[in-house]
């Protein structure tokens, strides 16, 4: 089965914390945290459609400015969900900069921003080439269900807000449904695997109608093939309709009872977690002080959530060479 999605840390285990999220077949990728972005190359940060903030530190914020650089006068679209006084934070940082020539680019950029409120409720506002980055306040977008930040047909983003001595916001990156295909069945229709194959699972896990027509195509060694299929003829392909992966990306946390409920809450037995592994726990007051987690700390929590998989990341640097230990002592801590 064809995974929906490949999810990569940006800078490993060390460096500004971020998750790059690439869509296979699609051209497009989410990112989560946008500190030190050079190791992204352009063609990679201009498939981003979505860019998730969990707070302004500068390890997490820094790279906006990189971001902009790079898909200024080439992409139109981008937008940037973050926690309270997020539209703010992005208007500074925006005029910052003299924009007396970008209003002439062929392609306008234009910025979403979307604040995700503790109170609840969503503020948005929109930042134009065309003008000069100004700000414009838009109305509250209508609220998905609950913790949902952001919902298309094939996954969903949630996010609550957690404490590290700030708001600092976690998300869960769920996808919505796996469709998988019998190969054996698709060879009897006389058809071969191709891009339509993710229209189909489009078209299912979008609820369309059996009368959809579908463009068929594929290619093999004796050329390329079309045909036009309905949706009801194509059902007969599909092996099962799975639950999808879920990925849980947190980050700069306290180690608090009110958070563990909060991330109980959000990736309970989620698929994979990324958490931050900051420090030792023989250093468990320096991170007391520093609002962060321990690698033991974040082990005992990915135990306690029950995930599956688990990525430690965000390493302090004064464990430079390192990295088995911090390793070892948070997978000590999820097994047990
Ligand atoms: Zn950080
Ligand atoms: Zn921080």
């Amino acid at each position: 089965m064809r995974d929906l999605f490949d999810a990569q840390l940006i800078n490993g285990a060390w460096g500004d914390p971020g998750l790059y999220v690439d869509f296979c077949d699609e051209r497009r990728a989410l990112l989560f945290d946008i500190g030190d972005l050079s190791r992204l190359p352009p063609r990679k940060l201009m498939r981003l459609t979505h860019v998730f903030v969990s707070h302004a530190h500068m390890d997490h914020f820094s790279g906006l400015d990189h971001l902009l650089r790079v898909v200024l006068g080439r992409k139109d679209r981008i937008v940037l969900y973050g926690g309270p006084g997020f539209i703010e934070r992005v208007e500074h940082k925006l005029q910052a900069y003299t924009w007396n020539v970008v209003q002439r680019y062929a392609v306008e950029l234009v910025l979403e921003v979307r604040e995700h409120r503790a109170e609840g409720g969503t503020r948005r506002a929109l930042f134009s080439s065309r003008n000069g980055f100004e700000r414009c306040d838009l109305p509250p977008a209508a609220q998905p269900q609950g913790d949902v930040l952001h919902e298309e047909h094939t996954f969903r983003v949630r996010a609550r807000s957690l404490d590290h001595g700030i708001p600092c916001l976690a998300f869960a990156l769920e996808e919505r449904a796996r469709v998988r295909i019998a190969k054996d069945r698709m060879t009897q229709l006389g058809l071969g695997p191709g891009a339509w194959l993710r229209e189909l699972k489009h078209a299912l896990l979008s609820g369309a109608p059996g009368t959809t027509s579908l463009q068929v195509a594929w290619q093999n060694r004796d050329g390329r093939h079309a045909r036009n299929c309905r949706l009801d003829e194509l059902r007969d392909i599909v092996l099962d309709v799975v639950p999808g992966r879920r990925i849980g990306y947190v980050t700069d946390i306290r180690d608090t009872e009110a958070n563990l409920s909060e991330l109980q809450q959000l990736l309970a037995g989620a698929d994979r977690l990324y958490i931050e592994c900051v420090f030792l726990q023989a250093d468990a007051a320096h991170a007391a002080r520093k609002h962060h987690l321990t690698a033991h700390q974040a082990g005992t929590i990915a135990a306690k959530l029950g995930v599956r998989a688990v990525v430690p990341f965000h390493f302090s640097p004064r464990y430079e060479g390192r990295a088995a230990e911090l390793e070892a002592e948070m997978l000590a801590a999820w097994r047990a």
